[in-house]
């Protein structure tokens, strides 16, 4: 194998880079078909038993990297950090870390205090974690200006090679535009030994892009927002790999893990080459978000990110479906929700994620096509607009089978959610993002309220 030498000297060479994510990393400047030049700036990463011994092969050499901040939380140092740690000390590298308490944010709060309390000036971070270590050594990174590598320690999220992170600032839980990692070492044998609730949750968290997907193509015929076909595709593709191996999730086969974690990481590029979550992240996550700001005011402890994804999925899939069966709009549009109905609505928020969620939903408010032309647009083009979503849902039913056999909750009472709950969220995870999705397009349809009030979200009802 012939060694490329990109910048930082790292080379992305390597026997442990599945074949489906090599096209990606230093790619040559060709174009899209969208118009755009997609780059995907991470220089190395491999995949493979035993890797957490390896990282030391994919940083740079000691004295040409600066200092090594490795960031973790108590489970995650125990899981791979203390060896890593240990390895890269062995190896020459000036080595510091910051163990945070048990499970940690990635909020402004936290964010901060990392900032204050640096014990050097990092010249690469190494997040040992998933979800929320990624996301804080993204955000670390881009203030510090260091490198980042990342090692993973569950396949439980696809965020790991996207350039977006979740973070909570005053409340709100927002996506920033973050660069991804410059490094991702996956140690498949980690994956495997983590709970299996967490490979079941990245499992949800990548099985809801047939419906991220089709918001997107919805927001692009609806509102014109960019599309770009090549990271329709990655993640597609994604998905289709991740499939086969349902049932070696739930019983924690490595093999499985591994395809996972290639669809979970492809899923992640996907959405690095669109500049924005929008292929990976629609309705479905929205209603996960918001039972996550919501987790104080109802008193209701977050799950998993990927476990409530996998339920907003197929409740977001029978809600196409009512709509579908409901036809074309009649009347004219329902009115929009002004700032008074909306402070009665979110009154169970912290005051700063109301006064975010309130800026959002102006947005929303102000966006052109307004909610009439909108409407216009649904009734002159609602057979195309069908054809075009139903292409990118597939088929509903094998999801729902998919996420049972992989070990994922289906349904809201699974995740701790009552049918009141239930309405609550399904009324009001739309104003947290100016992002339109199926949601919007039930408020637009003035059919929301007929889908909570039949509970047309449970397939029993
Ligand atoms: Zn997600
Ligand atoms: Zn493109």
């Amino acid at each position: 194998m012939i060694a490329l030498t990109g910048d930082h000297g790292l080379s992305h060479s390597d026997a442990h880079l599945p074949a489906s994510l090599a096209p990606w990393l230093d790619r040559p400047d060709e174009g899209c078909s969208c118009g755009r030049i997609h780059q995907v700036p991470i220089t190395r990463l491999g995949v493979g038993p035993g890797l957490i011994d390896a990282v030391p092969d994919y940083l740079p050499r000691p004295a040409a990297g600066g200092d090594l901040l490795l960031l973790a939380d108590p489970d995650t140092w125990q899981a791979a950090g203390e060896k890593v740690a240990r390895t890269l000390r062995a190896a020459g590298h000036r080595l510091f870390e910051q163990v945070l308490p048990a499970a940690p944010r990635a909020d402004d709060v936290t964010l901060a205090d990392l900032l204050r309390t640096l014990p050097c000036t990092p010249g690469w971070i190494i997040a040992v974690g998933s979800g929320t270590i990624g996301d804080l050594g993204k955000l670390l990174a881009d203030r510090t200006g260091a490198q980042l590598c990342t090692v993973a320690t569950a396949a439980s999220m696809n965020g790991y090679a996207s350039s977006i992170a979740a973070f909570t600032r005053r409340g709100l839980k927002i996506t920033l535009p973050m660069a991804p990692p410059r490094v991702i070492v996956v140690d498949t044998q980690v994956l495997a030994a983590a709970p299996s609730r967490l490979g079941a949750a990245g499992f949800g968290d990548l099985l809801s892009k047939p419906l991220s997907g089709a918001d997107w193509k919805l927001s692009h015929l609806l509102l014109g927002e960019a599309i770009c076909p090549t990271a329709l595709q990655v993640a597609d593709d994604a998905v289709r790999r991740a499939r086969r191996d349902a049932a070696g999730i739930a019983s924690g086969e490595p093999a499985a893990y591994g395809t996972l974690i290639e669809a979970l990481l492809l899923s992640g590029i996907s959405m690095s080459i669109a500049g924005a979550s929008s292929p990976a992240s629609g309705g479905e996550h929205l209603l996960s978000h918001y039972l996550d700001i919501s987790a104080e005011g109802w008193a209701r402890p977050p799950r998993l990110h990927g476990e409530q994804v996998a339920v907003g999925t197929l409740v977001c899939a029978r809600l196409y479906a009512f709509l579908r069966a409901a036809g074309p709009p009649a009347g004219p549009p329902p009115s929009e929700e002004d700032d008074d109905a909306l402070r009665i609505l979110h009154a169970h928020l912290p005051a700063e994620a109301l006064e975010a969620l309130l800026a959002e939903a102006r947005a929303a408010r102000q966006q052109k096509p307004d909610r009439m032309a909108r409407l216009t647009r649904l009734r002159e083009g609602w057979e195309r607009i069908w054809h075009t979503v139903d292409e990118q849902l597939g088929d509903a039913a094998g999801l729902e089978r998919d996420l049972a056999t992989a070990g994922c909750p289906t349904r809201f009472s699974q995740i701790d959610v009552d049918p009141s709950l239930a309405g609550q969220l399904l009324r009001r995870a739309r104003h947290m993002r100016r992002r339109y999705t199926v949601l919007d397009l039930a408020a637009d349809l003035g059919r929301l309220d007929a889908f909570i009030a039949e509970r047309a979200w449970d397939a029993d009802a």
